[in-house]
């Protein structure tokens, strides 16, 4: 994509973020409401197939420009940039390696924005090690399958059109992180839905648990072959996510610096007569904010960029740059409270809502904890699955 279509790409979503996404931001935090208005206007405009190779109908943006549409979007809306973004890692993989019949039934609709879909790997069971679906399917003729299991944590749980879900199949092997993904409408027989999600920031993700009682899919609905989707973690789902979380998380940081900048700008002392903006310790502790902002943001740009164009390295640098997304947001948030006072610990302040969200960035999966376990391995060149 040329320069000037991208750069009139990000105004569009811009525009969205800014008229339609944040106007239903809701600091109260009581209602727990999946972001429809911002998804469907990023659908409407065209953006349903960002992450599409374009022989598919879609816009064939890489993950460089997902980290950017989801900052722009996370500016606004945590909720919304994580569902858009979970959409955009769904797509990816189905579009990895699609049949004819995915590219007519599955990747046509999400380019003409009439479908949304999402991951579904993460269980109870093995929480944190989401590559190990407990998660069964079951042959039940050479064209039938029948899937059983639960999943949790599923964004836009409910609200998707289809569920990339991981499982283990009667064929798979014992070998570490060996599955299979399936795609299963979410108008399928047999898919229980848990609650609402009550978390304690991202509220809007919808991110539920999903119940799959013999739920029947054909070969039409199976990615890849069978075991070989371990593949599609390093490849496709860690490098589309890790952008989508890192861009996420620059955009709840930014807007929290921006907070700050506003506060120390109009806050005056009456006993001095002058702004806090003229106190030079917290130009010191704003100008040390900023700083980690943009290490971050260029880390995870100069990452992005690197798996665009295929550089050996670049799992590594993406890696990398969610860790230190994660630390940076959790740590400038916190510091931004700080420096907004009493205002900002307001129980509906902006800063204690991006304070929620941004809590969340360390333990979604692939968590910090992990990755710097993994980020260790590859550079003893150690397996990275290998426990
Ligand atoms: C808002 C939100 C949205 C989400 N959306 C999705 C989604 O759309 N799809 C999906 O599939 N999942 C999703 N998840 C699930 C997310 O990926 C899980 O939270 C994650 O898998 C963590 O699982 P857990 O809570 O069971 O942690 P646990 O496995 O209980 O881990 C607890 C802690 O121990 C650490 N830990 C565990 N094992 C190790 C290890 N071997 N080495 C070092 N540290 C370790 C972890 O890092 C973590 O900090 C979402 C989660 C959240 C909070």
């Amino acid at each position: 994509m040329q320069s000037e279509e991208l750069s009139s790409l990000f105004l569009k979503v811009q525009k969205i973020a800014r008229e339609v996404v944040a106007p239903t931001v809701d600091l109260d935090f009581e209602d727990v409401k999946w972001p429809e208005e911002g998804i469907r206007a990023l659908q409407k405009e065209g953006f349903g197939g960002l992450v599409v190779p374009t022989l598919y109908g879609g816009r064939g943006c890489g993950v460089l420009t997902l980290a950017k549409v989801c900052e722009i979007l996370g500016q606004e809306c945590a909720s919304t940039a994580i569902c858009f973004g979970m959409h955009c890692v769904g797509s990816s993989v189905i579009a990895a390696n699609p049949t004819e019949a995915q590219q007519i039934d599955l990747l046509k609709p999400i380019c003409d924005g009439n479908h949304i879909t999402t991951l579904s790997l993460s269980e109870a069971g093995t929480g944190s090690s989401f590559y190990l679906p407990q998660a069964t399917m079951k042959e039940l003729s050479s064209e039938v399958f029948c899937i059983n299991g639960s999943k949790t944590f599923v964004t836009n749980g409910k609200y998707a059109d289809s569920y990339v879900v991981s499982v283990v199949s009667n064929n798979d092997q014992e070998e570490l992180g060996l599955f299979s993904c399936a795609v299963v409408a979410g108008s399928s027989d047999g898919i229980k839905w848990g609650p609402e999600w009550a978390g304690m920031g991202m509220r809007g993700n919808s991110s539920r648990t999903m119940e799959l009682h013999n739920v029947q899919v054909t070969n039409n609905n199976l990615l890849g072959k069978q075991g070989d989707q371990i593949w599609y973690i390093f490849n496709v789902v860690m490098p589309y996510f890790l952008m989508a979380m890192a861009g996420t998380y620059i955009g709840v940081a930014s807007t929290a610096i921006e907070e700050a900048k506003n506060h120390l700008s109009r806050r005056y002392h009456a006993h001095t007569g002058a702004s806090l903006a003229q106190n030079s310790i917290l130009q010191h502790r704003l100008g040390t904010l900023w700083a980690s902002l943009e290490a971050s943001r260029q880390l995870t740009y100069h990452a992005a960029a690197s798996f665009d164009s295929g550089e050996p390295e670049a799992l590594i640098a993406l890696m990398s740059a969610k860790v230190q997304v994660a630390d940076m947001v959790v740590n400038i948030v916190n510091e931004c409270m700080t420096l907004c006072g009493g205002i900002g610990y307001r129980k509906d302040s902006k800063l204690q809502l991006l304070l929620r969200d941004a809590r969340a960035a360390p333990l979604m999966a692939p968590t910090t904890d992990v990755m710097r376990v993994w980020l260790g391995r590859a550079l003893l060149g150690q397996p990275l699955l290998s426990d």
